[in-house]
């Protein structure tokens, strides 16, 4: 591969600052007028990110000033490289089926088992002692819980999960947390349907079904047998994003160093960039072209804890490179390494470094408590969500409104009882005063009405939010949400990531200079 100069945006050379700059025709401009153009220019892209699409913006947890950020690392699959999720997850779903079948003698019905995609979002809890998933609130609260394809009541829900607290970290748990996981967790409930619903069976050992699964699809990933039947047809399973060239040329044009940092092997890293970005640009012949530093076999999270030098690979033959690795050469490919080892060898650093993944543990909650990174979190889950949410803004309206309503009849009612209780108390006193037993039956009826009216108000709240949570996902609502408070995955999306958005591409729509705000959090007495 030519290792070309880097490349020229717009016939500027990267060091000349943000590409959207106007042109200047006639003469050299003042210094002044360059900073007035630059700063029309920057002024010309904010307003243009606030007039984006909403479903394609970037949303903003904690500040961060893109101007300050001198290198950007990308994970690669499920971030720079958007998989048709159907398609994987069928594969995923089905090659794990044939291994447990033909390697550890599962019956052949479970290769008729349908993979419903529906049935799975990310966040999920897998509980290997009883067989069940479950969606968590950002308090540890366990909200709807399904065994099989069958959902518990609240009476079977209390049961299992309110005398002790659910404790993620346990092995009884498994935390569906990237999407690579989902079909694991759709076999385990298919699994234990065709069990439990067709073949009788009266008692299974849940812990060690998931863990066969586990080790299977696991095994699928590691021996190459998913990777190669995707490799032989890329466009039926990656979805080349066709911004994404210029999102990349445009970050390089603004002075930023880009990296890959991929738990994925050179192989196929080699295979699934150069689909998505070989000869998309003119400038760019190589997908390579696009990145100062590329790291595979990263092993994240290890990557972010434990301190380990990296090796060379040779990108011809794919074999690493017997020698110790004391500088990243520009262009270079390396293997496994470790965050420390990256700072040390390739700065700038800490929070100078932006780093963009899709895996909330392991790109995103390890690279915080680990490092000075700042991140990025992408969610595909967004785009659907945020379309959904436009489409029921009116119902969504509806239900504060009627939350409103029901705080208000709430608060009637209790001061009604107090009332009632003071007349009854000045009638046990005074019991032959006329007045004050009139005074009682037009409170009693006042509170009866205020009854009738705050059942309605429930019923029609939970009718609404019902529908809205059905419209997300018939099962399991919106990823982010669960009742009225943040999914446990919405709390994390919140507390860990700096900023997150739908895909990469996005921040073609931002100057390379945007700094990205927080909305202003408000306590809940504040918002009183
Ligand atoms: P990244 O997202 O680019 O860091 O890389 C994800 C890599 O992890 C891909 O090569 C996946 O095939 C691989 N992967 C995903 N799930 C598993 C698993 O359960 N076991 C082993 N590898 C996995
Ligand atoms: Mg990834």
């Amino acid at each position: 591969m030519a290792d070309a100069a880097i490349p020229a945006y717009n016939g500027r050379s990267m060091h000349d600052g943000p590409s959207e700059l106007p042109p200047h025709t006639a003469g050299a401009p003042s210094h002044d007028a360059l900073a007035t153009a630059d700063l029309e220019a920057r002024v010309e892209l904010d307003i243009e990110a606030t007039a984006l699409d909403p479903t394609r913006r970037i949303f903003v947890n904690r500040n961060l000033r893109l101007e300050q950020i001198r290198q950007i690392g990308f994970d690669m699959d499920y971030t720079l490289a958007p998989y048709v999720k159907r398609n994987l997850e069928a594969l995923s779903f089905q090659l794990t089926a044939e291994r447990m079948v033909k390697v550890l003698g599962y019956p052949e019905d479970i290769l008729n088992l349908p993979y419903d995609k529906s049935f799975v979002v990310r966040g999920l809890v897998v509980d290997k002692r009883f067989g069940n998933i479950f969606k968590m609130d950002s308090h540890g609260h366990v909200g709807r819980v399904y065994h099989g394809r069958d959902k518990l009541s609240k009476e079977e829900r209390r049961a299992l999960y309110r005398s002790a607290k659910v404790r993620l970290a346990a092995t009884r748990y498994h935390w569906v947390d990237t999407l690579f996981a989902l079909p694991e967790a759709a076999l385990f409930a298919e699994i234990i349907e065709l069990y439990e619903k067709v073949l009788k069976v009266k008692k299974m050992a849940y812990w060690k079904l998931f863990d066969d699964i586990r080790s299977s699809i696991d095994l699928c990933h590691r021996d190459g047998s998913l990777k190669a039947i995707i490799k032989a047809d890329m466009p039926r399973y990656i979805e080349a994003d066709p911004e994404l060239p210029q999102t990349l040329h445009k970050l390089r044009s603004a002075g930023k160093r880009l990296f890959v940092l991929t738990n994925s092997e050179w192989d196929y890293t080699d295979a699934v960039m150069s689909y998505m970005l070989d000869g998309r640009l003119a400038e760019y012949p190589s997908w390579r072209n696009y990145f100062d530093l590329i790291l595979v076999g990263a092993q994240k999270p290890r990557f972010f804890r434990e301190h380990h030098t990296f090796d060379r690979v040779d990108p011809h033959t794919g074999k690493v490179v017997a020698t110790e690795v004391t500088r990243l050469e520009h262009r270079g490919v390396y293997r496994g390494g470790s965050i420390k080892e990256l700072e040390r060898l390739s700065p700038p650093s800490g929070d100078q470094v932006l780093y963009v993944g899709d895996h909330i543990y392991g790109d995103i909650i390890r690279s915080k408590r680990d490092s000075l990174w700042r991140t990025l979190l992408i969610l595909e889950e967004l785009e659907g969500e945020l379309h959904l949410a436009q489409d029921m803004r009116r119902t969504q309206a509806d239900l504060e409104a009627l939350e409103e309503h029901r705080g208000l009849l709430d608060h009637d009612i209790v001061a009604l009882k107090l009332k009632l209780q003071a007349v009854e108390t000045s009638l046990e006193a005074h019991p032959g005063a006329e007045r004050v037993h009139e005074a009682r039956r037009a409170l009693r009826q006042l509170l009866d009405r205020k009854r009738r009216n705050l059942r309605a108000v429930v019923q029609r709240r939970d009718f609404l939010s019902q529908q809205v949570d059905r419209a997300y996902n018939p099962y399991w609502g919106s990823t982010f949400k669960e009742g009225s408070d943040l999914s446990r995955f919405g709390e994390q999306v919140e507390d860990y990531a700096c900023l997150y958005t739908s895909r990469v591409s996005n921040l073609l729509s931002y100057s390379p200079t945007q700094y990205f705000r927080a909305p202003r959090h408000w306590m809940a007495h504040e918002k009183a």
